[in-house]
Parts: C-alpha cells; structure tokens; sequence
C-alpha cells in the first residue's frame, strides 16, 4: 500500500489494465468512517465523500496517466444487474451490481465492506468488468451476469477475488447454505456442500464466499482465477468491515483500462 491508501493487487494483468483497492486509510471521512469512505448511503458527511472520491479518481489518473479518469459508480442492491458503461456519466448512477466495459479511462467501481468484490479482465486487455458478490448476488448468478457480457469466451477472460468477510467470520443460516446448494448445478452440489462449515450452533454455518466463488467461475468456463482470501472482519483495521461494526464505511475495488 502507498501513503495514499491505495494499493495495486498482485495479479499480472495485460499491458494499459490496472486495478486498485483502497483502503481505511488517506481520506476524509471522521467517527466510525474514518477516513476513506467512498459511499454516499452509510451516513458518512457528504462532502467527505465528495473529496474522498475526488481523491480516488486524482490518484488513478496518476498512476495510469489518464488525465481525468471516469468514475463509473452504482446503487448496489444485490442484484445480478450488469450496467455496460460508455464514454459518458450518468447521474444519478444506476441500479446495478456489476459493471462492464470496452472504454477506456474508465473505472468500473464496486464498494464493499465484507461483500465479495470480483474483477474480470479479457486477456487481449480490451474487456474488463467489477462484480459486487455479497452471498445474494453470489447465489442468484451475479459473476455468470458478469461473464455472459463479455465478448471474449470465458477462457480468455481472468479473475480477481478481493478483500472479503473469510470463512473464519462469515455466519450463516440453514436457509443460505440451502439456497446456495438448490442454486448449484448438478456438478458443483458436493463442492458448494464442502464450502460450508458446521459453526457448532443449531441452523448456523460458516460459509466460504472464495470457495463458492471459485466453484461458480469454473463452472462458467473461467480457469485464471486469482486473489486469495484476504478476510474484512480480520483486517477491520485496513478495510471496512460492515459485520465487525456499524455503521461504518465502504471501500472501493476497481478496475481500468487506458489502452
Ligand atoms: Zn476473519
């Protein structure tokens, strides 16, 4: 990580591609946001949001050399939404849990705070995408959205898995592992049964995000996965962690390309 709370996640992506994570630190935001929130619903002061995402979008036309990078932002719900950015901004941003797109200086932005956050890339550079995969959108097929708009085949296309809640926190109920193993194919039912862990209380689990989200990328033709886990709960102290404590704030998982 920089002085500026930003890091650049080791993952090999071709040339003109770049992603970046931020983190806690560098920004604005006070109290329990402290201080790099870069969402606008969590009750955090508006203008330091405003200048947190002013600094966000400062550093990558740094790093990269854009001038004036677009920040392509979305109302997150959890959904399976995938929103084809274009050469425009579009206010108010729109309802959507993944965004795609060919342009370039151009970030697709997701924000979490212990949600999967999922980068895609094609491997000639030219596509490249951000999935928000909380256990919802994760179920309901949001990362098989996310693939069906790329141009590329799956296996030309590569992924990235952020900073997310690990197994090691993320206590679920009957009703999630149960919904997540109806949605399984056929193929995948015994693997999505071993992503979840006995938390030795009646009706709860431990679920592994990664793990379902590697099952459901391979399924989908994706072989270069990437990124390990890396838990939000553990590493509050980096990354907003909605579970830990709340309220509290979102950071941002991108991707760009300037070629
Ligand atoms: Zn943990």
């Amino acid at each position: 990580m920089n002085e500026d709370g930003i890091y650049q996640p080791a993952w090999q992506l071709p040339a003109g591609v770049h992603a970046f994570v931020t983190t806690r630190f560098g920004g604005h935001s006070q109290g329990a946001w402290q201080t790099f929130n870069l969402a606008d619903h969590v009750n955090d002061d508006p203008a330091a949001v405003i200048a947190n995402r002013i600094l966000l979008s400062e550093h990558i036309g740094k790093i990269t050399g854009s001038a004036a990078p677009i920040m392509q932002w979305v109302q997150q719900v959890h959904g399976c939404t995938v929103y084809t950015a274009k050469n425009s901004t579009f206010t108010p941003s729109p309802q959507a849990d993944a965004i795609y797109t060919t342009c370039s200086n151009l970030a697709c932005v997701i924000l979490t705070a212990d949600c999967l956050p999922v980068l895609f890339c094609s491997t000639d550079g030219q596509e490249i995408a951000v999935a928000h995969a909380g256990w919802r959108g994760l179920c309901g097929g949001v990362l098989e959205a996310t693939i069906a708009s790329f141009k590329s085949q799956p296996h030309q296309i590569m992924a990235w898995l952020g900073p997310a809640i690990g197994s090691c926190h993320f206590e679920v109920g009957d009703e999630v592992r149960a919904a997540f193993i109806q949605a399984a194919v056929p193929e995948d039912e015994a693997a999505t049964h071993e992503a979840f862990t006995s938390a030795f209380k009646p009706g709860k689990w431990f679920a592994d995000l990664y793990q379902i989200a590697r099952i459901r990328l391979k399924t989908a033709g994706i072989n270069q996965i990437n990124g390990d886990c890396n838990c939000t709960f553990c590493g509050d102290s980096n990354f907003y962690s909605h579970r830990k404590k709340s309220p509290t704030g979102r950071f941002a998982t991108l991707i760009i390309k300037t070629k």
